[in-house]
């Protein structure tokens, strides 16, 4: 047959085996295939590797506690040690140090616990009418079905038949436009859902205020904010969350990506303080989770790579990382090969104006790995990346645009 019989996620079915690229090692902010070419990783694979390649440090502690036990479940009664201290390790660089943490593997699966709890909280406050959640146009919330109702993206959304009901949709960068749905419906809506920064919608920051409004919006209609982080989180936007970066504090943030740089699949949801207090009623049981929710693999990649990030203080290093690469679009958009930039911290997009897929191709055959959004390519690159390296991006990206 032309094809093998691996279904690549976000392909063509159709495309044969041969047309795809076999990765098979990596190193600091390279990648090599199977015919020894390296590739610059602009993308740190998928917005997730802030550490780099091939670092021993995370793979030696994996294998570490692997080799204590390799799994075991933390449902009720069980739990370990990992999956606590990186739950500890998380809160105490989020907003809510004293805040408590789901954990899954996945972004979709944090996103949709998300969902299910600020549900489930308008439940448990008796407010049974308070079902709606509002999303914004541009929003990527991940594939399972809350997530896939929770899209922006619309062909994300189509052809799967009903979706979960009760999802409103607001122009991202229009606050009045939702200031309106809360007018209409307020007493019905039980959460807003958006990423801090808009990330594979196209890579938009918050118009200013935005955020602000989104919050102030909440608080005066009984509604809890959602701050998908699942890109922004881990030092992306130049604090350990977005959160932090814009000065806004929501109810509930998912994380999943940079948590553990990609090395083990590892997310999650941070409840704040109020909202854990909420359930932390006698008696209740959150009936919700995945069989490896705080996996101790998953966990002890998370540790090891959020000791990493403190060690070699990438949070700080990815702000310098903004700094080259908005030197180099600065560049691009002084000599007329792109339109204009945008994006904070260590996240951005060069704005085409024209199909960004024949450049991307060009580009990654000269090999730098950025991403094409529609007329844009994004580029979000480990935190770890050289400033030579950004200099191979954004060169590489000028001689395919010329
Ligand atoms: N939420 C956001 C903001 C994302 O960017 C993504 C993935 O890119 C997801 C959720 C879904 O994450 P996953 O693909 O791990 O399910």
């Amino acid at each position: 047959r032309m094809t093998n019989a691996l279904l690549h996620p976000f392909a063509p079915v159709a495309k044969p085996m041969s047309d795809y690229i076999n990765i098979v090692r990596g190193s600091g902010s390279l990648v090599y295939d199977d015919t020894g070419k390296d590739y610059v990783d602009g993308l740190g694979s998928l917005w997730y590797c802030q550490v780099g390649h091939g670092r021993t440090e995370i793979i030696d502690a994996v294998a570490d506690q692997m080799r204590r036990i390799e799994a075991y479940n933390i449902f009720d009664p069980f739990t370990n040690e990992p999956a606590d201290r990186v739950a500890e390790m998380i809160v105490e660089r989020s907003p809510f140090p004293d805040g408590r943490v789901f954990l899954g593997c996945s972004g979709s699966e944090a996103v949709d616990t998300a969902i299910k709890i600020a549900r489930q909280a308008m439940q448990r406050r008796g407010q049974t009418e308070r079902q709606v959640v509002v999303r914004r146009t541009n929003g990527y919330h991940g594939t399972n079905f809350g997530g896939t109702s929770a899209q922006g993206i619309a062909p994300n959304r189509e052809g799967w038949g009903d979706l979960v009901p009760h999802f409103v949709e607001v122009p991202h960068d229009d606050l009045e436009a939702a200031a309106q749905v809360f007018a209409d419906q307020g007493d019905r809506i039980a959460a807003i859902i958006t990423e801090p920064v808009q990330g594979a919608g196209g890579v938009f920051p918050p118009v200013d205020g935005y955020l602000e409004g989104l919050r102030r919006l909440c608080d005066q209609h009984g509604a809890l904010l959602i701050f998908d982080e699942v890109i922004c989180g881990f030092g992306r936007t130049g604090e350990w969350f977005g959160a932090q970066t814009f000065g806004v504090t929501p109810d509930l943030i998912t994380f999943a990506k940079a948590v553990t740089s990609g090395y083990q699949p590892l997310s999650g949801v941070v409840l704040s303080r109020d909202l854990s207090a909420e359930f932390e009623e006698p008696g209740f049981l959150l009936r919700t989770g995945y069989t490896y929710s705080g996996h101790p693999a998953a966990c002890a990649a998370g540790v090891a790579n959020i000791e990493l990030m403190e060690a070699e203080d990438l949070v700080v290093r990815g702000r310098h990382v903004g700094g080259q690469i908005r030197d180099g679009l600065e560049a691009l958009v002084g000599d007329g090969l792109i339109e204009s930039w945008r994006g904070i911290g260590a996240v951005y997009a060069a704005e085409l104006g024209r199909d960004s897929i024949p450049v991307r191709n060009e580009i990654l055959a000269n090999g730098v790995i950025v991403r094409p959004i529609g007329t844009c390519l994004a580029i979000c690159p480990p935190l770890v990346i050289s400033d030579d390296e950004v200099g191979r991006i954004i060169d590489t990206m000028a001689a395919a645009l010329k």
